[in-house]
């Protein structure tokens, strides 16, 4: 499958760990938009939270437990944002969640 983020998990693209387990793998973003900036995949490929399901909705809510994990270097606070689809400015069709901090972050979502 022709998606940056299997690769990535696969091990054919190198990518900056954070975190991994058998079900997630956490890495910084390439091109961060904040001083941390660190994507948060499930190593099941979905396309976005509309692939989300009944069947596949226990994996997926395994982030929800790993991200505070994850983020705790950011203990000021941060942002947790996924995209979905083109005009949700979704680039990679691999349901993944941003995690952001750092910072103070801009109020401005849109
Ligand atoms: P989105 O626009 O929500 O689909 O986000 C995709 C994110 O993946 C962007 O922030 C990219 O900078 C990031 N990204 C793309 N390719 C890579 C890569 N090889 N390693 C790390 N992050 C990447
Ligand atoms: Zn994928």
């Amino acid at each position: 499958m022709d998606c940056i983020f299997c690769k990535i998990i696969a091990g054919e693209l190198p990518s900056k760990k954070v975190y991994e387990d058998e079900k997630i793998l956490a890495f910084y973003d390439i091109n961060p938009a904040a001083p941390v900036h660190i994507i948060v995949v499930p190593k099941l490929h979905i396309e976005s939270l509309n692939g989300v399901n009944p069947e596949n909705i226990d994996y997926i809510s395994q982030i929800c437990l790993k991200i505070p994990e994850i983020a705790k270097e950011l203990k000021w606070g941060y942002r947790v944002v996924t995209n979905i689809g083109a005009d949700g400015r979704q680039s990679v069709n691999h349901l993944h969640f941003h995690v952001l901090g750092g910072k103070k972050l801009s109020i401005d979502l849109g």
